[in-house]
């Protein structure tokens, strides 16, 4: 039989080489390839679940919600904004300070930004994970006047005050903060039904799929493989990600299949078009060493620049919709999977 969790969700039976679908149909597998995405907390964040969508509260991370994040942002003319990222793994890491600098530009250009407080709590010890990248980004933060709590988290909302309750990563303080407008990031995790099942890391909480981060294959069993967000792989979780754990999976696959050793690697290659303004975008590429992995020929990517802006604005959703989505991404350079 397959596996059911306790909220009796449709599971895997990897002993079996089965899954069961949420009609209870098993279908059996040789191989099986896993790839369900995240799930997003929002419950971890009490409280922002009664205030999501309205009083100035808003999150890219929910799609009906994106538009109010900009109208939110446009009517805001004074006041305190705050842009969080949740602790642990979340997916497109750098989401949350992309919408904090696109703000900031647009208060810049309204004339409003000196009314306007910017606090940005990140549960991370610098501005991004590679140096080279987090000093740019230290020089656009310093330019809107945004001021950086970091290993800081935002543990509780209270929308009947307008107030958040601040927490130090090490736990040992806490403080309160008024807003105005807030941009809510959720805690992220594998979702549960992957969770309670046995593929994922055993006693993890967060449960991701545990797979070895080069060869995308189960460490327990060897027909399963996991790529994306859900996997447990130590790569920034990313769309540009799986665009290079892609070819690796189907190669391994087609190896596993038929009996032979697998042997293709990832890199832990991903990338992070991080906009800093209306139109200047940093270009964040690197992999599992932290170093910068320059995938754009000819051009400095270690820095902001107008023509990378123009290539998230017009040349990625190109690449994405006429060769991500018709599988002919090995054609670009990886940075196309951005
Ligand atoms: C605001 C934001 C900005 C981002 N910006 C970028 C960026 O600029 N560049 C970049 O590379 N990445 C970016 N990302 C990250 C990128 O979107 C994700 O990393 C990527 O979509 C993950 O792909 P995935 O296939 O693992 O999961 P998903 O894209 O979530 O796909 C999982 C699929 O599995 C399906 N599924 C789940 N459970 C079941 C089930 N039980 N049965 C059947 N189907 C199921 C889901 O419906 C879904 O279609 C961004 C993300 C966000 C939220």
């Amino acid at each position: 039989m397959g596996i059911v969790c306790a909220d009796g969700h449709s599971g895997f039976d990897p002993d079996n080489k089965l899954v069961r679908l949420a009609d209870d149909t098993e279908v059996g597998y040789d191989v099986l390839v896993v790839a369900p995405g995240i799930q997003l907390d929002w419950d971890q964040l009490p409280g922002v679940s009664d205030t999501l969508g309205r009083d100035g509260v808003s999150s890219n991370y929910g799609l009906d919600l994106a538009p109010k994040t900009w109208d939110m942002i446009r009517g805001m003319k004074k006041g305190t904004a705050v842009f969080m990222m949740p602790a642990g793994p979340i997916k497109c890491a750098g989401a949350p300070q992309k919408i904090a600098y696109l703000a900031a530009d647009h208060w810049r250009k309204q004339g409003v930004l000196k009314n306007i407080e910017i606090v940005m709590a990140l549960p991370t010890p610098g501005m991004f994970g590679v140096p080279e990248f987090a000093k740019v980004l230290e020089q656009v933060v310093t330019r809107y006047g945004i001021d950086v709590r970091f290993e800081t988290v935002v543990s509780e909302v209270k929308p009947d005050s307008k107030e958040l309750v601040l927490k130090s990563m090490s736990g040992d303080s806490t403080s309160t903060i008024g807003y105005d407008f807030l941009h809510a990031v959720p805690p992220q995790s594998a979702p549960n039904w992957v969770k309670c099942s046995p593929l994922s890391i055993p006693g993890d909480a967060k449960g991701w799929v545990d797979i070895d981060k080069n060869t995308m294959q189960h460490v327990r069993y060897p027909d399963v493989f996991a790529l994306g967000d859900a996997g447990s792989s130590p790569n920034s979780k990313t769309g540009a990600a799986i665009r290079k754990q892609a070819p690796v999976v189907v190669q391994n696959v087609i190896d596993q299949l038929k009996g032979q050793e697998i042997n293709r690697h990832y890199d832990g290659y991903a990338s992070c078009p991080i906009v800093t303004a209306r139109n200047k975008m940093l270009l964040a590429e690197f992999d599992y060493t932290m170093r910068p992995h320059k995938t754009v020929p000819l051009v400095n990517t270690q820095k902001e620049r107008w023509d990378m802006y123009l290539l998230k604005r017009y040349g990625l959703p190109f690449m994405y919709w006429h060769f991500l989505m018709k599988g002919k991404a090995m054609t670009t350079p990886a940075a196309f999977g951005s």
